[in-house]
Order: structure tokens, then sequence, then C-alpha cells
């Protein structure tokens, strides 16, 4: 889907974005294009990820293709609000690790009036929805659903495959934990 064109961008007043899919869907690549082109438009930009997520980088929100931007690690998602005062648009990455508390911080920041984007899985390893991205979806005014390639047959790909037979939902790594698959070759868990 296409970014939302800044002509055609809401005037006074916030607006919430999500990015969502399955792991290996771009999603970070996505957020941190965007950002990239706010920052451009010499927008101030205050951008998040949570402390669970320590791959690859500490304080930057880093692709799988190794794009990154610097980053705030916060505990919380009341954090976010207090961090993001002298923003325009505030960033957040690995939304699903936030709980549900990071529903009402979005809409209060794009409530002031804050251009909010978040990217975040949008199932968990069982293929259910990951809250709270879906309660986030549904208050959103822009949603784009990024597909990765199956592994195994190469269709469009919207489930996070685990390797593993660990059963928390959070469980962090990467390509040596999951993969992604489309609906047909994925596999769920045993209950
Ligand atoms: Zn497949």
């Amino acid at each position: 889907m296409e970014e939302i064109s800044l002509h055609y961008a809401p005037r006074e007043t916030g607006w919430i974005e999500i990015i969502c899919g399955c792991m290996f869907s771009g999603k970070t690549e996505e957020l941190i294009r965007r950002l990239r082109r706010a920052e451009i438009a010499r927008q101030n930009l205050a951008i998040f990820k949570p402390r669970i997520d320590k791959r690859y980088s500490d304080d930057h929100i880093v692709s799988h293709s190794d794009e990154r931007l610097k980053s705030i690690v916060v505990d919380s998602a009341a954090e976010i609000l207090s961090l993001s005062a002298g923003a325009q648009v505030v960033g957040i990455d690995e939304g699903q690790f936030f709980g549900p508390e990071l529903v009402d911080v979005c809409e209060s920041l794009a409530t002031a009036g804050k251009r909010v984007i978040v990217a975040g899985l949008d199932q968990d390893f069982r293929g259910k929805p990951f809250e709270p991205i879906p309660q986030l979806l549904a208050v959103a005014e822009y949603i784009t659903k990024t597909l990765a390639i199956c592994v195994v047959c190469g269709n469009p790909a919207d489930r996070t495959q685990r390797k593993t037979h660990q059963g928390e939902r959070v469980l962090v790594g990467a390509k040596d934990i999951y993969e992604a698959r489309c609906r047909k070759c994925f596999v769920p868990p045993p209950d």
C-alpha cells in the first residue's frame, strides 16, 4: 500500500499509521523509510522500541536488511508519552511487545496532533491475533499489511512459523528460530 501523500495528509490533527505483518515482511524497513522521509522534511522525530528486543543493536531500530535508525529504548508505553512532548512524528517499532496500554498512548499522541507510526507483528507464532496490534488497527487511520515470501512454496506469506517447540509467546530471535510461511504451509504448534 502507498504511504499517504503529504498532499492528502490530515490537516490540523494527528493520526495513526500501522505497519503490520509477519516476521521478515519488511515492517521495520517500511517504518524506517517513512521516518527518514519525515526527517528530510525537517520534522521532529521521536523513535522508540521496547527493551525486550535486544537484536542486533541496542539503541537503534534495525531491519533484517540492516537499515538502522537511532531510537530510544523504553520499558513501557507510558514512557513514550512523556518522551514525545517535542515530537511531530512518533515512530514505534515492535509494537506487539508494549501490551494493551499502547492503544491509549497512541490515541493520546494522535489527539495531541502528532503523526504516530507503529510497526508490529499482527499474529503470534500460533497464527493468533497479537494484542495490542488488532486493537490499534481498529483505531488507526492508515493500515499497511506487509507480506513476506513463504520459504516452502514461494507464495506471499503472512504467518510466522516457529522452528522450535518452545511454547512461550515471546521468544526473541530471527532466522534461527522463525521463518515466514503462507496459510497453506503454516503448521500451528500443538496445544
Ligand atoms: Zn507456502
